[in-house]
């Protein structure tokens, strides 16, 4: 009952100029009805001629000042995109928001706060005001605060951060202002409102003093700041922003206790979500019920629930357009690529081109295979691609954060591969090896400078002195030792390829004829050779 009140309240507020306007309108008519029965015959007649007349013009001036009120109005302020969503409408579960458990964990915890907000009241507990959601993009931010809107069960009032950021001096700022004036609204006549700004960070960068525009985001930056000091405890309504930026980036004011003091981290899903991620989304397409998920969640190493989400819709593309019943492992495959590596162009190689390519290729996927101890070869190509002739596309078997000697090592090896393989099959190379030198060389250099890995047992990072002020004769050194590094693996590489010349010429033929190589048939020339990965030799 009470709850009706208010919304009668609202709607009153709302719409008072409409009310007065049909009163106004009401009484007029009546004056006149009165005054026409007052007439004589004459007077009432003219009275009554003139009359469609008169409408027509005020309709006309009616519609013209409509026109302008509403081309202003709106012009104006109907870029903005503020979104009332009414919580049965969004209706996202936490359920439905897989492979990132702990941010829904933080998220569950912080609902159920929000729910027992009374209970905290009596007690006179700490509200939670402002929620702060930091990770990558894609991880699904805006999907988890959909979610604590549908498990709360309050209205939704979502905008992005950009929109607060004009041009014109205030506009920033009086839109936060009607955005909090709604939220109030809504959260007395619904019991809570839930405001959500994605990239909160393009209003809440660290302030700065410049001439240029900082000012108009210093404006819109402390009306926020305002309205969240404005929020009380009593009008129920959470903020929750959400930035890619680590929270470094954001204007310390936002952080304060009171306002962004409760945060929510995000992470790329790891193995286990990404294979929850990749069976929740291929449960809603025809998918063939024998796809390895491990194996696909295992191959899709640093990508986010979106990317997976695209990756599934992708392959259903590729299997419609192959005309497959069912989405296999195959599709699947062909779409991740697509993101990874780009499409593929069909462009005329000549035969001795593509040998050459093909052994490249081949020195790449065997140095990954018996050198590396972390990688697992899942296609090797000679397909062109954007600026690369073929391409070897291997993944870590689980996620790194930092990398060891014996990584760092493989990595030079394996770029190495390629330029080995040319020289052992030609005697001579091609230019198409520039990148991968780039990266080896890369490597040797920040080993030596940078991580102490050196051969002379060397340590620091030499890169934090300025150049100027390091002596030519130290330079010369550490010049030296990248230059070691890279002969020994130069040396180690040569020897496998020498040794395993059969299989590198097989590998080489098997490409030329197929130009594709997957897992599976790469795995099974391996095996016939009798062959094992680095990591099942070495342990
Ligand atoms: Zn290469």
């Amino acid at each position: 009952m009470n709850r009706l009140l208010r919304k009668i309240k609202i709607f009153l507020e709302d719409h008072w100029i409409l009310l007065a306007i049909i009163l106004a309108a009401a009484i007029l008519i009546m004056l006149s009805a009165i005054g026409m029965s007052k007439l004589e015959s004459y007077a009432r007649i003219s009275a009554l001629a003139n009359m469609p007349l008169t409408i027509l013009v005020m309709l006309i001036s009616g519609a013209i000042t409509a026109f302008i009120y509403v081309s202003v109005m709106f012009g104006y302020m109907g870029k903005m995109k503020q979104q009332k969503v009414d919580p049965r409408q969004v209706d996202v579960k936490f359920s439905d928001v897989i492979g990132i458990d702990q941010a829904v964990e933080e998220a569950r915890e912080v609902t159920q706060l929000l729910i027992d907000r009374s209970r905290l009241n009596k007690m006179g507990g700490h509200f939670i005001k402002g929620i702060l959601m930091v990770g990558p993009p894609g991880c699904g931010k805006t999907y988890l605060a959909k979610a604590i809107a549908t498990e709360t069960g309050v209205p939704f009032l979502s905008m992005s951060g950009s929109e607060f950021v004009e041009m014109f001096v205030g506009v920033g700022a009086s839109r936060i202002r009607k955005m909090f004036t709604k939220a109030r609204r809504l959260a007395y006549s619904h019991g809570g409102c839930i405001i959500f700004i994605d990239e909160i960070d393009a209003v809440g960068r660290v302030r700065a003093f410049s001439f240029g525009g900082g000012q108009e985001t210093n404006n819109t930056l402390n009306q926020l700041l305002v309205e969240l000091d404005g929020v009380a405890g009593r009008s129920n309504i959470v903020i929750i922003g959400a930035t890619n930026a680590a929270e470094g980036h954001l204007d310390p004011a936002l952080l304060r206790p009171g306002r962004f003091d409760r945060k929510i981290y995000f992470s790329l899903p790891d193995v286990d979500g990404r294979e929850k991620i990749f069976r929740y989304y291929l449960s809603k397409v025809k998918a063939d019920p024998n796809v390895d998920i491990g194996k696909l969640a295992r191959q899709a190493v640093g990508k986010t629930p979106a990317d997976i989400e695209y990756i599934v819709k992708e392959s259903a593309l590729i299997a419609t357009r192959n005309k497959k019943e069912f989405i296999a492992h195959k599709e699947l495959s062909d779409a991740m690529e697509r993101i990874e590596l780009g499409l593929k162009h069909r462009m005329k190689m000549t035969t001795k081109e593509k040998e050459m390519t093909a052994y490249h290729e081949a020195g790449h996927l065997m140095t990954t295979y018996f050198l590396h101890p972390y990688n697992d070869v899942f296609k090797a190509s000679i397909i062109p691609r954007n600026n690369s002739l073929g391409v070897v596309h291997s993944q870590p078997r689980e996620e790194f954060h930092s990398q060891n000697l014996n990584h760092v090592f493989a990595q030079i090896k394996v770029s190495l591969g390629g330029y080995v393989a040319e020289k052992v099959q030609f005697g001579i190379t091609t230019t198409g090896v520039s990148s991968d030198f780039k990266v080896a060389m890369a490597y040797a250099h920040r080993m030596v400078w940078q991580f102490g890995m050196g051969i002379s047992g060397r340590i620091g990072d030499y890169t934090t002195i300025p150049p100027e002020q390091l002596s030519e004769s130290v330079k010369e050194r550490l010049n030296e030792e990248t230059n070691q590094i890279l002969q020994k693996c130069l040396t180690d590489v040569t020897t496998l390829l020498k040794k395993e010349k059969i299989l590198l010429d097989r590998f080489a033929k098997e490409l030329i004829e197929r130009e594709e190589l997957e897992y599976d048939e790469i795995e099974k020339i391996f095996t016939e050779y009798g062959k094992k990965p680095f990591f099942l030799e070495n342990s």
